[in-house]
């Protein structure tokens, strides 16, 4: 199995390494924007070979594309163009606009779209890992209008890497995410910036910071370049949810102004319902 992958970062990378250790694939082919982003996949291992678009797809069993989400509604009409009769895939965090942007192409059956739900805040080659997707779930979407013998063999693929798979519409999926997904990334920008902000002094942010802080800013270490094309593909069910969180900063704001404590201490135990859902 030879497999092609667009954009060698965090998921390409950490992808072609899970895909070789499961002996799911047995040739990698990269195709990379910036030439020092290729030699870097070539030197930690992550593909065999880097070769031009064209060349790299002509020998592809299957295609994956990994680029920032931007990317896909002119790459992947020009990738479905350039195939015989394999698969195409790509691992966005949005999906209607990419779908939409292929939707009526001669080739539509043979892409499959695909969102395995796995990461860091890191990025580039260097961020691939093992074992990034397993136990993790991959969401497969508007699966109905691919080739159902290829909706099969991806399943297969993200399953050989040890990754459950779900069923939803592309719709679903922005929205859905929306929440789970791009709000907590929201979230975690907001707070950096305000503790950069207010604490000029970096040393003591660094000494002082415990691991609540640590873990709710993580996120804030996330590439610009992966996330704002992310939003601005989401952008009406992000806006939806922010209003939604800043509706409840402000009550939480009107609690505290208003010296309600008991009000606050039914605020928390709400939002404390969590605990049910993520043990
Ligand atoms: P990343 O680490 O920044 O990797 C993206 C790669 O795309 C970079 O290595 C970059 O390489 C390459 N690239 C950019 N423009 C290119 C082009 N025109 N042609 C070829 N390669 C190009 O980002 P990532 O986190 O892996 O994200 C990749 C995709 O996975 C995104 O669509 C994202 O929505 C999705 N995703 C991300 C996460 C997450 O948590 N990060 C989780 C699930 C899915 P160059 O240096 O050569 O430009």
């Amino acid at each position: 199995m030879t497999i092609t992958i667009v954009g060698i970062g965090l998921i390409g990378g950490s992808m072609a390494l899970s895909l070789r250790d499961y002996g799911f694939a047995n040739h990698i082919i990269g195709v990379s924007r910036r030439p020092e982003t290729a030699q870097k996949a070539l030197e930690l291992g992550l593909v065999d070979e880097i070769l031009p678009l064209e060349e790299a797809i002509k020998k592809a069993d299957i295609v994956i594309v990994a680029t920032p989400v931007d990317l896909y509604v002119t790459i992947l009409p020009t990738i479905l163009d350039l195939i015989d009769n394999q698969i195409v895939i790509e691992v966005g965090s949005t999906k209607k606009i990419v779908i939409d942007a292929i939707r009526n192409h001669p080739k539509r059956a043979n892409f499959v779209a695909t969102h395995p739900m796995a990461g860091t805040e890191y990025s580039g080659p260097e961020a691939a890992i093992h074992d990034l997707f397993k136990n993790k779930l991959c969401v497969l979407c508007d699966a109905e209008d691919s080739k159902p013998e290829f909706v099969t063999k991806i399943e297969e693929m993200y399953q050989s890497i040890g990754m459950r798979i779900a069923f939803m519409n592309s719709t679903d999926h922005d929205r859905h995410t929306a929440y789970i997904s791009h709000i907590s990334h929201i979230c975690s920008f907001a707070l950096a910036l305000t503790v950069l902000e207010k604490e000029k002094d970096e040393e003591a942010i660094f000494n002082l910071a415990s691991t609540g802080f640590e873990s709710t800013v993580r996120l804030a270490k996330s590439n610009p370049d992966t996330w704002v094309p992310i939003f601005r593909q989401n952008r009406d069910n992000v806006l939806s949810v922010l209003d939604e969180y800043i509706n409840n900063l402000l009550k939480f704001k009107g609690l505290m102004l208003a010296d309600s404590y008991e009000k606050l201490h039914e605020f928390f135990e709400e939002a404390n319902k969590i605990k049910k859902i993520l043990k």
